[in-house]
């Protein structure tokens, strides 16, 4: 009872404000989302007109990430909620539901861009276990669709500023088309596109670029493989003959430091599926910034070209403001 009565008198503030000076801001959409790329697309389309708030640490495990108390407040204080959703982010967007304000709402990004036929389910993720692979910002015209539906929500939420937020998006997407064109050029250039990973982040990825997956070191248990696993992949990396495999900044992995060695590759142990690089506030900390240094990246260490990717420039308004707890 105690929490509607907060909720009762904070609907009452915002409707009290009226029109003049700093009523602007008071207005202003509350918007709180989980994972730092996401958290990036919705500021792309939010821009100054919504209050962008991340929820999960950048370099925080996200998929086994547990909100803390603080978590509940934000998300009490929402108009909306943007998850990943695909079982990303379950108890985060429990704790939503569970905290929302009357007429606040929890909209699933993963959920309206693609359709469960269209899940994949691998290494990390088999299918037995219910989960599927829920990285889908890994494939720029999924992100291009997840801003499409950012832009729908926040213009129906906040119609006043509709055009903006319109504006917002048709610049986003202009870059993520430029980035798409990008790396399907530098994917040309590379000789086995085959990928090697630790973490299971660019299923959506390859299937848009014609990558091949081999395998993900990272078993769906989150355990490190098992020794005759190893070998297998070891073996493999050899058969396939690529020059270089990739972990992940988040999860350091001895397993794939020895894959490395024992098949001869390189091991290049920088990609990142979902801690944006820099700080927040800097250049390249943004979704955009995040892939185009995993495709350079892969592209480099696979003995490609990366010329076209690194002349993708960000969207004019720059760095946004939104909140990336680190
Ligand atoms: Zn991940």
């Amino acid at each position: 009872m105690a929490a509607s009565a907060a909720a009762l008198a904070l609907v009452a503030g915002a409707c009290g404000t009226g029109a003049g000076a700093g009523a602007d801001d008071l207005a202003k959409l509350n918007v709180v989302t989980t994972v730092s790329p996401l958290t990036s697309i919705v500021a792309g389309v939010a821009g100054d007109l919504a209050e962008v708030r991340g929820l999960i640490p950048e370099g925080a495990d996200s998929h086994t990430f547990e909100p803390p108390p603080s978590a509940a407040r934000a998300l009490a204080r929402a108009d909306v909620v943007f998850v990943n959703g695909l079982k990303l982010e379950d108890p985060t967007k429990d704790l939503a539901k569970g905290n929302l304000r009357k007429g606040a709402e929890v909209v699933e990004l993963g959920g309206r861009t693609i359709t469960p036929q269209q899940y994949l389910y691998d290494f990390s993720f088999p299918r037995a276990e219910g989960k599927p692979n829920p990285h889908l910002w890994t494939n720029p015209p999924y992100a291009r669709q997840y801003a499409r539906v950012v832009r729908d929500v926040l213009a129906r939420r906040d119609p006043a500023h509709a055009g903006g937020y319109i504006a917002n998006y048709e610049a986003f997407g202009a870059t993520v088309d430029e980035l798409d064109r990008a790396m399907a050029a530098a994917s040309a250039t590379v000789p086995r596109r085959q990928l090697l990973t630790y973490h299971d982040a660019y299923a959506y990825f390859a299937e848009h670029y014609g990558w091949t997956v081999i395998g993900a070191v990272q078993v769906s248990s989150f355990e490190e493989p098992t020794p005759r696993e190893v070998a297998a992949l070891i073996r493999q990396v050899r058969e396939v003959g690529v020059p270089a495999i990739f972990g992940s900044e988040v999860f350091p992995s001895k397993v794939l430091a020895q894959i490395g060695t024992e098949a001869g590759v390189r091991y290049v142990d920088t990609l990142r599926d979902d801690d944006l690089p820099g700080r927040p506030g800097e250049p390249d900390h943004s979704w955009l910034g995040l892939m185009k240094f995993d495709f350079v990246t892969m592209v480099e260490s696979l003995g490609g070209d990366a010329t076209a990717l690194k002349s993708v420039r960000a969207a004019p308004a720059g760095p946004d403001q939104a909140v990336y707890p680190q």
